[in-house]
This record gives structure tokens, C-alpha cells and sequence, in this order.
């Protein structure tokens, strides 16, 4: 019989580039066609309309009713201009993945025709009838339906033949039950604490944004194979899987040539993200076999997290036209690397600078210093907090793995700016400092030379990196959504700002002269967070040693990071700000707790199915194989003749049985577990539970039945093997 893998890989082989409606035109000539944006806003609204929209994208003011009215019809007409029929609010709820409920354009009328209508109303707010998005318990069963609210600073473009609003999503009592709502909000927060902090050096500054630059790291895999392996399919990952003779040992993938049918799926995707507006500008093959990147010109946060929403989207969705399937999961493959989600994040003035940027002159120099010590601080002081917004079942098997940076965190700032940080600690003392002091203090921040840039490799093991001119969030996951984390570090950065500036004021109205105020109090804040800093190999034991005489914090796993949320710190860090409360955050903390319960139970069950309906069957096929073969020697050989000729097929007839029996008691025993975890009477027990005793067999599991991998004969084992995934052409 021939086994369902052979006949996907007979169709692997066979495959070829996929051709596409590649254009001649250059990006410029396309580029955001697909968006409502500023040129198709200027082309069909009225000017006063143009006027309101561009005032609300850039002030955050409430476009009025009237308004919106216009913007729709005007929406419908660029939309159908372009085949457009369906419109859908498109939104972020908290189970991960974006939303969206179609609706058609077209309503009936009298006399059994039909008109097509988009009102402001439906424009401004749907009801999704979401009750059964993860809300943690804020709605129940009365209050069940959540509103979608339009977010005019994102604008609406065309995925498919549908018009997608982007919006948030909140319960009738006014609880965000998103993303987004609180990214909006800690948006401008931290634009409120930074354009205050600003006035000490420049008063033009009326706005700042922060911006972000994502880095999507994923796998593409043949999906023909993917499609037979359920793991796969239900977890993203692969449960199971031998270890190929060749990984990535040879390090020849890392910016290797991108084989054809890769090349022609990027450019597809590539084309479909600049008609929609998406700045991808990079690609290249990653560490990984079968593993490559894609990554954006930065922008505005909200805008950039959006962006990376749908890009995932389009991606697996153009994968599929080209017989792949895209894995975003952190780590779809043991022994080789995972994915991550590198977010690039700096602020960014009204006047055009970037905060983050050290400076020409003296006066820009001390003020990229107050910025950059700010952020330290800010890292330092919620690192926990940091730690638990990157936190997830998928991402748990990633942290740590020498692969990527460790579940501790820490902040790289490279040689030179260490060095400015422990000057400026050790000269600027209490008192009066003389003027040439100062403008000494603020040319040595100006020699922090531009090589900064190139030395970006130098960091690759730490989770919070400043490479030059931006922070670099590493420890991110491939397939999360870079809102959570970034809400947490404008949060941070924001209470850290106000806290400065209350410092600062401080300090001037006993008289102290404005600059060395500053200096003064960012000293303090040098010396306060100097255990958060470190320069040295993330990847080392030596550095867990280290960070446990410091007193940071080491939490491998996602149930004890994610216990940050709700500690009286964060509670009220994001209550005092107005970005969550702390009914909104604890419903957060239950989601994440419980999204993580059902990972494993969900991988513990599939493991359970393979083992039982795929793994041991073949086993067992082929060791019958076996004692036939060896019925049939004996009949003909003399007795001691067989025992000698025979001794391979009786060893591995006994090693089947053997690793069969222990497969089939350990996932006895997993079963039991998973039985007692699911009878605790708290979110937070089950998943203790399911990581401390139910997690554990995947590993002995993997074990035996990789073992069995490399013993069976290949043409009869089910599953695709490592070897066949990863290799592309
Ligand atoms: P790599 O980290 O792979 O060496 P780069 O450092 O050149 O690559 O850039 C990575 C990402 O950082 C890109 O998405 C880029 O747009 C983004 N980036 C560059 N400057 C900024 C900035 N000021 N704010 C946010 N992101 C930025
Ligand atoms: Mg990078």
C-alpha cells in the first residue's frame, strides 16, 4: 500500500514556480492602491470632509456624524470603483488572530429590488454579535455584545472584493476587549509625557509618535505535506519529527540564494502588501532551512501593528496559490531555530526628529540622553511586565533556546553609549556644576560615533537591544501581535516621562538651573537601573548566574511570566495612565492564562491521536514485516544457523515492542494528568498544571516515537519527515 506520504511527495516533486499577474509597472505606479488614503480621500470627498477626516487622523478629534455620513458614501463610491460588493468592520480581538464580519453592501428595497447602501452609521459602529470572543469574564451572558468602533488614524482598504474598516472593540459598558484600544491609548499617552518632556529643549514640538519596524520571521512549507500532517495543521508546530543529517549546522541558508518557487511567493505577497500600502521592503532567507524574513519601512505604531495584522493574513493567503503553507509559529520545528518578530521602536517629534537619534549639537545631545535613560529606566522598572507581554505557550519554546534572547531581561546599549552612562554617573555630582562641565557632558554624548550601527550583530543574544538610533524588542513571537507588547513599552516609557519631568520641575523650583537639573536626576536614574544593563553573551549560563546575583528575574515558562499583569505594579501603571483598568486588565491576565491551558491541551490530545492512529500502527506494520521475514528463516534454516542470521530482525522486532509498550504507557500516564489539570478549580492551577505535569511527556513522547522514525522503513512511516519539510526548492 502506498502510504499518503508517498504520494504528497510524488507531488512535491513534480512542482514548479507559480506565475502570477506579475505587472511591469514600477511599486510607485501601485503602491497603496488599494487604500483609502490620502489621494482616494482627496479625489471623493468634499473638502470639508477631507478636512475633518485629516483632523481627527492627526488630533484624534471625534469626526462628527455629518461627516461620517459623507465619508461612507464617498468610501462605497472609491470602493465599487473597484469591484468592490462586501464592507466588514476589521478588528483585533484578544484571541490573537484579526476579525471580521462581511456584509454586503446591497439592501433590499420595495417591490423585490435591491440598492447598495453604506451609512455613516454602519461606517461609525457594528455590533459583531461577539459573544463568543475571549473577554475574561467582562461580558457575561446578558452584556454579551461588544461594539466595533471605527479608528479613522488607520485607514479602510480593500482585501479581496471587501472594504475593511479598521476598528476597535469594546463592550456595551465601555471595557476594551482588544488590542488596539489600549495601543490608541497608550499612544497618546506617551505623546502627551514625551511632547511635555520635549519643552525642555524644543518648544516647536507639538506631537510625538511612536513608531515601529517589524521584522516577520516564518517557515514555508510544501502543502501537500502540510496538509497530512494534523500537528501542523491544529498546533502550527510539528509534535513529532527526526532530526534531519543536515539542519542547520552548515550555517549555508543565512542570506543564501532564495530558491525560484520561494522567490516567485515572495513577490506575489510583496505585490498584494504594496497595493494595500504595506511598506515591505526586505526579504531574505533565515538561519533556519525553509526559514526566511520579510521586514517594512518603520512607521506610526498603530499604523505599522495594523500592517503586520494584515500582512500576516495576506500571506498565508497568497502561500496557499503557490502550494505552500506559511508557519508563523514560534518554533514549527524542533533542533532548529524558531521565528520571532523583532519590533524596532523609537519616537519620532512633529519636527521631524527621532528622539532616539544622538544629536549634532549639545542641546539635541542631552536630549536623546533623557530619552534613551528614560526607556532604560522604564525597562528596568517593568521588566517583568515586558517579560509577560511577550509571554505565550508557542513563544516558551523559543526564549532560551539558544536561539533567541533569554527569558531574562536585560538592555544592551553597545560600548560607547556604556561608557557615556558611567561618566556622566561619575562626574556629575550633588551641587553646582561648572558650565564648562556641562557642555563637556553634552560633547561626549555627541561622540557616540555612527560604527553604532554596524554593530548590531554584537547584540543578537539580548531581548531589548539599542542599535543605534532605536530599542529593538527581540524576545517578540512570530505570530503575536505586536500591540500587546508595544502597549506595555509606550506604557512604561510614559509613566517613566511623567515621573521624570515631576523630578525635574522638582529639582528648578529649589532653584536649580534647568540643564543640570536634568543631569542631576538622570544620574540617578543611571545608577538606579544599572543591574537591568548588560553587554555580554545572553546565550551563556554564566549570564543566568549573574542575573540571579543581580536580582533579576528568570521565568522560563508562560503561567509564572504572566502572573506581571496583575501584580499591584502593572494594575496600577495601567490604571493611573487610563489605558486599562483593573477589571480590564485582570480579564487580560484569565485570556492569556487560559489561551495557554489550551495550547497544551490541545497538543497533549493530538499527540494522543498520532501516537495511537498513526505512530504505532506503522510500528507495528512494519515489525510484522519483520517476524514474518524471521517465521520464514526459521522454517528453512537449521536452529543455530538462524540464530546468527537472524539476530538484526529479532533486535528490532524487540526494540518496536519495547518503545511501543513505553509510548503506549507514557501516554497513558499524560492522559491521566491532563484528566487531573482539567478538575482544578482555577484558570491559573490548570495551567500551572498542564506545564509542570502534562508538558513534560511531550518530550519523552517525541522521544520514542523519533526513535521509531529511524528505525521503520521509510516507505511505510506516515508523516512527512523533517528532511522532506525543510528542504525547498
Ligand atoms: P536589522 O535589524 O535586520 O539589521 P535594520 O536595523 O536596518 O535591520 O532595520 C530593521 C527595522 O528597523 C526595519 O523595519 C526598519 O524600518 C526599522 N527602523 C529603522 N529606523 C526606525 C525607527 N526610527 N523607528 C522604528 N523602526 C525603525
Ligand atoms: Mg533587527
Amino acid at each position: 500500500m502506498t502510504t499518503r506520504r508517498i504520494l504528497a511527495l510524488q507531488d512535491v516533486v513534480k512542482r514548479v514556480p507559480v506565475e502570477f499577474n506579475q505587472t511591469n509597472k514600477k511599486v510607485s505606479q501601485y503602491y497603496g492602491s488599494n487604500v483609502f488614503g490620502l489621494d482616494a480621500m482627496r479625489e471623493f470627498l468634499s473638502e470639508e470632509a477631507f478636512n475633518s477626516i485629516q483632523n481627527s487622523m492627526n488630533q484624534g478629534t471625534i469626526v462628527e456624524r455629518k461627516m461620517a455620513d459623507q465619508v461612507a458614501a464617498c468610501m462605497k463610491a472609491w470602493a465599487q470603483s473597484k469591484g468592490v460588493t462586501h464592507f466588514t468592520h476589521w478588528f483585533q480581538p484578544l484571541s490573537g488572530a484579526t476579525a471580521e464580519k462581511h456584509d454586503g453592501f446591497f439592501e433590499p428595497i420595495e417591490g423585490g429590488r435591491a440598492i447598495e447602501r453604506f451609512s455613516g452609521n454602519a461606517l461609525v459602529q457594528q455590533e459583531p454579535d461577539a459573544s463568543s470572543f475571549p473577554n475574561g469574564g467582562i461580558r457575561n451572558t446578558f452584556e454579551a455584545r461588544g461594539y466595533t468602533a471605527w479608528d479613522p488614524t488607520s485607514p479602510a482598504f480593500i482585501w479581496g472584493n471587501t472594504l475593511c474598516i479598521p476598528t476597535i472593540f469594546i463592550s456595551y459598558t465601555g471595557e476594551s476587549l482588544d488590542f488596539k484600544t489600549p495601543l490608541l491609548k497608550s499612544l497618546a499617552t506617551l505623546d502627551k509625557a514625551a511632547t511635555d518632556v520635549c519643552q525642555y529643549f524644543d518648544k516647536n514640538v507639538t506631537k510625538v509618535i511612536a513608531t515601529l519596524g517589524w521584522e516577520q520571521e516564518y517557515f514555508l512549507v510544501d502543502s501537500a505535506l502540510y496538509n497530512i500532517r494534523y500537528d501542523l495543521q491544529q498546533t502550527g508546530r510539528t509534535l513529532f519529527g527526526h532530526a534531519p543529517a543536515k539542519g542547520q549546522q552548515l550555517e549555508d541558508h543565512y542570506w543564501g540564494s532564495i530558491p525560484e518557487r520561494v522567490s516567485a511567493y515572495m513577490r506575489d505577497f510583496e505585490y498584494e502588501a504594496h497595493l494595500l500600502g504595506i511598506p515591505v521592503r526586505t526579504r531574505h532567507n533565515e538561519v533556519a532551512p525553509a526559514q526566511f524574513e520579510c521586514a517594512p519601512v518603520f512607521e506610526e505604531t498603530n499604523l505599522a501593528v495594523d500592517h503586520n495584522l494584515l500582512l500576516m493574513d495576506v500571506m498565508e493567503k497568497v502561500a496557499i496559490r503557490h502550494n505552500f503553507r506559511v508557519l508563523l509559529h514560534e518554533k514549527p520545528y524542533a533542533g532548529v531555530n524558531g521565528s520571532g518578530k523583532h519590533n524596532n521602536w523609537s519616537l519620532a517629534t512633529s519636527t521631524g526628529k527621532n528622539l532616539l537619534s544622538p544629536g549634532k549639537t549639545p542641546k539635541t545631545n542631552l536630549q536623546f540622553l533623557t530619552f534613551f535613560v528614560n526607556t532604560v529606566k522604564a525597562v528596568y522598572e517593568h521588566a517583568d511586565l515586558l517579560r509577560a507581554s511577550i509571554a505565550s505557550a508557542n513563544n516558551d519554546h523559543r526564549l532560551g533556546a539558544n536561539e533567541a534572547p533569554p527569558a531574562i531581561m536585560s538592555v544592551f546599549l553597545g560600548e560607547q553609549l556604556s561608557k557615556v552612562l558611567d561618566e556622566l554617573e561619575k562626574t556629575v555630582q550633588g551641587g553646582k556644576m561648572s558650565p564648562e562641565l556641562k557642555t563637556a557632558l553634552k560633547m561626549n554624548i555627541g561622540r557616540i560615533p555612527d560604527i553604532l550601527l554596524d554593530n548590531t550583530d554584537r547584540n543578537r543574544t539580548s531581548p531589548f537591544a539599542f542599535t543605534g538610533n532605536k530599542f529593538e524588542f527581540r524576545a517578540v513571537g512570530s505570530s503575536a501581535n505586536c500591540g500587546g507588547p508595544m502597549t506595555v513599552l509606550n506604557a512604561i516609557v510614559a509613566e517613566q516621562l511623567i515621573e521624570f519631568k515631576k523630578d525635574v520641575d522638582g529639582l528648578m523650583t529649589k532653584n536649580v538651573e534647568k540643564d543640570e537639573a536634568i543631569f542631576q536626576i538622570l544620574k540617578k536614574y543611571i545608577t538606579e537601573s544599572k543591574r537591568i544593563r548588560f553587554e555580554g553573551n545572553g546565550y551563556g549560563e554564566e549570564w543566568k548566574a549573574e542575573a540571579k546575583k543581580r536580582g533579576l528575574s528568570n521565568i522560563p515558562t508562560t503561567p509564572g511570566a504572566l502572573e506581571a499583569m496583575i501584580t499591584k505594579k502593572s494594575l496600577h501603571l495601567f490604571e493611573s495612565l487610563g489605558i486599562l483598568n483593573h477589571r480590564e486588565q485582570e480579564a487580560r491576565y484569565e485570556i492569556s492564562i487560559e489561551t495557554y491551558t489550551k495550547k497544551i491541551q490541545i497538543e497533549s490530545r493530538i499527540m494522543d491521536d498520532m501516537v495511537n492512529n498513526q505512530i504505532i500502527p506503522a510500528a507495528l506494520n512494519y515489525q510484522k514485516t519483520l517476524v514474518e521475514s524471521a517465521q520464514g528463516m526459521k522454517d528453512i534454516l537449521p536452529a543455530d544457523e538462524f540464530k546468527k542470521v537472524a539476530k538484526t530482525q529479532l533486535e528490532l522486532i524487540k526494540e518496536i515492542s519495547e518503545r511501543v509498550t513505553l509510548i503506549k504507557t507514557e501516554a497513558a500516564l499524560m492522559t491521566e494528568e491532563r484528566r487531573k489539570a482539567n478538575n482544578l478549580d482555577s484558570p491559573k492551577k490548570q495551567a500551572n498544571a498542564y506545564c509542570e505535569n502534562v508538558k513534560p511527556y511531550f518530550e519523552s513522547l517525541r522521544y520514542n516515537v523519533d526513535k521509531l522514525e529511524a528505525i521503520v522503513d521509510d516507505a511505510t512511516w506516515p508523516l512527512p519527515k523533517y528532511r522532506e519539510m525543510l528542504y525547498l526548492r
